[in-house]
């Protein structure tokens, strides 16, 4: 069936009467202004986001270099706005209605790096798979599992990215980062890894950068390993339509895509959001799918795999801006940096996200 894609701007623009820039807002933007010099208003994220759903952030502030984004954090935290942080924001998903207050965008020009002997340390905006195609052009192992996620170094560390039964946690020596209280780096222990988690999920703090040690290897086998893994990614996940990649952690001792697939969910659709045929964990966009959709969608999927398998299905995207408080681990808004909603309950042993 074709369908035409609605224009996302067109229906997201602020409600009529709404205060453009509130004074509270204003005086952190002449502030923001002072340091970095993309602070732009009322900017659409689904422009921003892999899953290409999304409101308007009141102000979203873009900065161009590693510095721009040390003074944001700085004028954030010190004038105790609330704010989140966005990488690739390829783990997210956005509320129809936006983000009131501010949005900092980590990406392209903070993105230096530097590569010294088994170790690089390389800045927050840098793109896991750039970094992974070149650890393996180096003939430096570790990072091949990392070639198909398409996040960010600083949401990769936030969300201890991994696939193929490896995770960053395993390469990442240490992480500089920005807190109310200052700049400080932490090491890998500091950081509390868990499958798809850090501390840094619960504490407001925003990378800068990281520090990872990788491997002295044969670089065809480096290559190689790199190369089957992207193949069976290819083979076994919706490349193309927009997604967030998987919708849901993996529960303890099983996958999410195979309980999803087993209750017959597949095709399950809302509006545009549809749970993907090719891999059940994701839910990908066919076209205007809005995030009240993919909200809609992820409670029927959840509650059939309850019904059918007694299993609690958690998300594994943080939800971010506002879904009310009926929302599965709604967040509220804004939140801190890095912190999306709090996962009740355990954290399931790792598992490789590329599985089903
Ligand atoms: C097609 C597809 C495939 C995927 N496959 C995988 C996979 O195999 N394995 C896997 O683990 N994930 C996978 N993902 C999910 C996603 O790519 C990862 O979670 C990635 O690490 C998120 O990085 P990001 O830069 O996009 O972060 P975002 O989605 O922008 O943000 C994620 C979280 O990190 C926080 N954050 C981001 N940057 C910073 C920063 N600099 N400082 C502080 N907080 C920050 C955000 O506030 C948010 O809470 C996939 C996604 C897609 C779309």
């Amino acid at each position: 069936m074709s369908r035409t894609r609605r224009a996302p701007q067109a229906r997201r623009a602020p409600p009529p009467g709404r205060d453009p820039e509130p004074r509270a807002l204003a005086a952190v933007v002449e502030a923001l202004r002072h340091y970095v010099r993309d602070v732009r208003l009322h900017e659409p994220l689904w422009r921003h986001v892999t899953l290409r759903v999304g409101g308007p952030a009141d102000v979203l502030v873009v900065p161009h270099s590693a510095d721009e984004l040390r003074a944001a954090a700085r004028v954030l935290f010190g004038q105790g706005v609330p704010f989140v942080v966005l990488g690739q924001g390829s783990n997210v998903l956005i509320a129809d209605g936006g983000v009131r207050g501010v949005v900092v965008k980590v990406g392209k020009g903070v993105d230096r790096v530097r590569w010294d002997g088994e170790a690089v340390t390389v800045e927050a905006g840098y793109g896991l798979p750039r970094l992974a195609q070149e650890a393996a052009r180096r003939g430096l192992a570790g990072l091949e599992f990392a070639a198909g996620i398409p996040g960010s170094v600083g949401g990769g560390v936030v969300m201890n990215a991994g696939a193929h039964g490896h995770q960053l946690a395993e390469v990442l020596d240490a992480a500089r980062v920005v807190t109310p209280e200052g700049e400080e780096v932490l090491t890998r222990d500091a950081l509390g890894f868990a499958y798809r988690t850090s501390v840094l999920q619960q504490r407001p703090a925003v990378v800068v950068e990281a520090t990872l040690r990788l491997r002295p290897a044969d670089p065809r086998e480096v290559r190689a390993r790199l190369d089957a893994w992207l193949a069976q990614r290819n083979a076994t996940q919706p490349i193309g339509p927009p997604s967030s990649g998987c919708i849901f952690r993996n529960p303890e001792g099983d996958h999410a895509g195979r309980l999803i697939d087993a209750a017959g969910l597949k095709g399950l659709s809302v509006g545009d959001a549809v749970v993907s045929e090719v891999h059940a964990n994701y839910i990908v966009n066919r076209g205007a799918a809005r995030a009240a959709d993919v909200l809609a969608l992820v409670e029927q999927v959840r509650a059939r795999v309850r019904e059918r398998f007694g299993r609690e299905l958690e998300l594994e995207v943080k939800l971010l801006g506002d879904f009310g408080a009926g929302a599965p681990g709604a967040p509220g808004v804004p939140r801190a940096p890095g912190s999306g909603p709090r996962e009740p309950g355990r954290v399931p042993g790792g598992g490789p996200e590329a599985s089903p």
